[in-house]
C-alpha cells in the first residue's frame, strides 16, 4: 500500500467514509483519494510526494493558486494578533465596503463562514421579507446542504445518483419547487399558477455542480421579469461563480441586478468565509435591525477576512481577469483540439477562470443533457490524467478551475498528457 492508501484506510476508522465532504472520497470515479501534503502555485503534492497540476483549486477558492505569498503573509500577521474575538473588527468593515464597491447590486452584506450558511440565510431572509414560504430552485443546481435545498441538487448528490437526502422532512422539501434549468415555459407556468406564494428563486447563474451549464439570456431575463412582476426575491447563488467568472461575477456578464447574492469560495481566499447581501430594504430585515434571525460565532473571522481582502485586491489589478480568462481559454480550445485529433467525442467551454468539459457532442444546457454524457469515459479520462500528474475534479458533475498561477507550460503539459490519455481511452 502506498501512503495515500494507508492514510485512506486509517481515515475510515474515525471519519465516516474517510472524508469530511463526500465528493472527496472518489466515490464516482473509484480508487483511492489523494491525501494532499502541500500546495504551491498551480501544483499540489500528495502523501507519496507525487506532484500534480491542480485544476480543482480547493473547489474554486484558490484563484491566485496555492499558498500565494501575500495571502499567507496576511493570514500570519493577522493571526498573530488573535484568531477570533466574536466582536466587530475594522477588517470586516473594509471587506464589506470592498464587496459593495465591486458588486453594485450589493448595498449591504453580511459575512458568514460557508456557502451553505450564505444560501440558507438568504432564503430565510427572502421568506421573512416576503412573508411567503415557497422556494423555486432548478434541477442540478447545488446550493449547499441546508435541508430545504437538498432537493434535486447537484454536486456530490449526483455522484450518488440520489438527488435528495435522507433526513430531510417531507414537509420541508414540500416548499421547495424544482424546475428544469433553462426552461422558460415551465417557469412562466409556475408563476402564473402560484406566483403570489413564491418567496424566492435561487439559481446558480452559471451552474457548476452538474458540470458547467450556462443559463440562457432568455432564462435569465424571465427569472428577473417574473420575480419583479410577482414580488418574489431573485437570489443569485454566486458562491462558485463570484469573482471567478468576472470581476462583477455572473450578474455583471448577464447585466442583471439580483435582489440578493450569495458569495463564497474566492471571497474567502481559501479560508472559511462566505457572504450574502443585496438590496438594503431586504437586508434591513436581518437581526439586529429586523425580525429575521441570523448569527455565527466565527462570522467575519479576522484571519479569514484578511485572506479574502488580499485575494479581492489582487484580482482587481489591471489585466488580472483578462489573463485568467485567456489561460482558461487556452486550456479549453487545446482540449477540444486534441480531442479532435484523436477522434474523441468531446466538448468544453469556459467563462473567466471556470471551465467544464463533456464526453458528449454538444455543450449541455440542462441536467438531462449532462446525464446523457459518457460517464464511463469521463472516469477513464480522470484516472488516465491523474496517473500522469494532472488533478481534475473526481466527478463528471463538477466544474474545473484555472488559477493565475497556471503558466503556459502547465497548460501545454496538460494538453500533451490529454492527447495521450484520449488515445488510451
Ligand atoms: N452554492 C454553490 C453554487 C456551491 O458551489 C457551493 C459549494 O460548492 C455552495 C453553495 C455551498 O458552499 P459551502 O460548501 O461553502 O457550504
Amino acid at each position: 500500500m502506498n501512503q495515500n492508501q494507508q492514510l485512506f484506510a486509517a481515515a475510515q476508522k474515525h471519519i465516516p467514509g474517510g472524508v469530511n465532504s463526500p465528493v472527496r472520497a472518489f466515490g464516482s470515479v473509484g480508487g483511492t483519494p489523494l491525501f494532499i501534503k502541500k500546495g504551491e502555485g498551480a501544483y499540489i503534492w500528495d502523501a507519496d510526494d507525487q506532484r500534480y497540476i491542480d485544476y480543482v483549486g480547493s473547489w474554486g477558492p484558490l484563484i491566485l493558486g496555492h499558498a500565494h505569498p501575500d495571502v499567507v503573509a496576511a493570514v500570519i500577521s493577522t493571526a498573530k494578533n488573535g484568531m477570533s474575538f466574536g466582536a466587530p473588527t475594522a477588517l470586516e468593515v473594509e471587506l464589506a465596503d470592498l464587496i459593495c464597491e465591486m458588486l453594485p447590486s450589493i448595498e449591504q452584506v453580511r459575512l458568514v463562514s460557508s456557502g451553505t450558511e450564505a444560501t440558507m440565510s438568504a432564503i430565510r431572509l427572502a421568506r421573512g421579507f416576503t412573508g411567503r414560504d415557497k422556494l423555486v430552485k432548478f434541477e442540478g443546481c447545488y446550493h449547499g446542504h441546508a435541508d430545504s435545498l437538498l432537493v434535486k441538487a447537484g454536486s456530490g448528490l449526483l455522484t450518488f445518483d440520489n438527488p435528495s437526502s435522507a433526513g430531510v422532512p417531507a414537509s420541508v422539501a414540500a416548499d421547495t419547487l424544482v424546475l428544469p434549468y433553462n426552461d422558460v415555459a415551465a417557469l412562466e407556468q409556475l408563476f402564473a399558477e402560484i406566483g403570489d406564494k413564491i418567496a424566492a428563486i435561487i439559481v446558480e447563474p452559471i451552474a457548476g455542480n452538474m458540470n458547467m451549464v450556462q443559463a440562457s439570456p432568455t432564462f435569465v431575463q424571465a427569472m428577473r421579469n417574473l420575480t419583479i412582476k410577482y414580488g418574489a426575491v431573485l437570489i443569485y447563488d454566486e458562491v462558485m461563480t463570484g469573482f471567478r467568472v468576472d470581476l462583477q461575477c455572473t450578474q455583471g456578464l448577464h447585466g442583471i441586478k439580483p435582489d440578493l447574492t450569495c458569495l463564497g469560495k474566492v471571497v474567502g481566499g481559501g479560508m472559511p468565509l462566505a457572504a450574502f447581501g443585496g438590496r438594503s430594504d431586504i437586508m434591513a430585515k436581518l437581526a439586529p435591525l429586523g425580525p429575521v434571525y441570523q448569527a455565527g460565532t466565527l462570522s467575519g473571522n479576522p484571519v479569514a477576512v484578511a485572506a479574502g481582502l488580499v485575494t479581492l485586491k489582487k484580482i482587481r489589478e489591471i489585466g488580472f481577469f483578462n489573463s485568467l480568462t485567456q489561460q482558461t481559454n487556452k486550456l479549453i480550445t487545446g482540449l477540444i483540439q486534441v480531442a479532435k485529433e484523436t477522434n474523441t467525442v468531446f466538448n468544453a467551454q469556459s467563462v473567466g477562470g471556470m471551465f467544464g468539459f463533456y464526453f458528449s457532442e454538444n455543450i449541455p444546457v440542462s441536467f438531462a443533457d449532462v446525464m446523457n454524457s459518457d460517464r464511463t469515459r469521463f472516469n477513464a479520462f480522470f484516472h488516465g490524467m491523474l496517473n500522469k500528474g494532472i488533478y481534475l475534479a473526481p466527478s463528471a458533475f463538477e466544474a474545473g478551475f484555472v488559477s493565475a498561477a497556471h503558466s503556459d507550460e502547465d497548460i501545454l503539459n496538460t494538453l500533451a498528457v490529454a492527447k495521450i490519455v484520449f488515445t488510451e481511452i
